[in-house]
């Protein structure tokens, strides 16, 4: 059944939390902070926010969304990470720190703060696979970049060699921060994977 009025979980723990939550209201659906592990039972799709994604991880045991959030996940619960969130939701997760343990609701290995080295933070526009109207302003803040793929997951975007949007199934992950830009086509897209899922 097509439900026209999704409810939307953005992870409350740590990051840009509110971004999400007004791009997501903007684009009429219930967007929800999400802090207990009984917030997850009503969500059609949860979003992971930017933000440090070793406080994240951290904090999703404090809290004790883990497990249920991984059950959740595991059970095809749509998910979008930006940047942090991206990490977050990894399979394997390089230059993380040593304790760091990501949800792997997507199977891709990345790399956190790959792009430090050359430059911390960049804007640059993006053409991206399944959006259309035209390249999306993409904020990249010590941002990772996507290493491997795994052979499910197809790549809607790169700088340089390195895939910087992907999507396996209903599990969407980008190295930058659609939240922070005013441009809404990627929790569309999002909101598009909820509906077709
Ligand atoms: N470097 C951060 C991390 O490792 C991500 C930065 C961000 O979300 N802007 O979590």
């Amino acid at each position: 059944m097509t439900r026209t009025d999704p409810v939307v979980g953005v992870l409350a723990l740590q990051g840009d939390v509110r971004e999400h939550l007004l791009a997501l209201a903007g684009l009429g659906v219930t967007a929800r902070p999400v802090r207990r592990a009984s917030e997850l039972n009503a969500l059609d799709g949860i979003v992971i926010p930017g933000g440090e994604s070793t406080t994240i991880c951290r904090l999703l045991d404090v809290f004790e969304l883990r497990a249920p959030l991984a059950a959740r996940l595991a059970d095809g619960l749509p998910a979008f990470g930006s940047c942090a969130g991206m990490i977050v939701l990894a399979r394997e997760i390089l230059d993380g720190r040593a304790d760091q343990l990501p949800l792997r609701a997507i199977d891709i290995v990345v790399r956190r703060n790959a792009f430090g080295r050359q430059i911390d933070s960049f804007e640059t526009d993006l053409d991206l696979e399944g959006v259309a109207g035209g390249p999306i302003r993409a904020v990249f803040i010590r941002a990772p970049w996507v290493e491997r793929v795994g052979p499910a997951v197809q790549v809607l975007a790169r700088v340089g060699e390195h895939p910087v949007a992907v999507r396996q199934e209903s599990v969407l992950a980008t190295s930058f921060h659609p939240e922070v830009a005013g441009d809404d086509r990627l929790h569309a897209l999002f909101l598009s994977v909820i509906a077709s899922s």
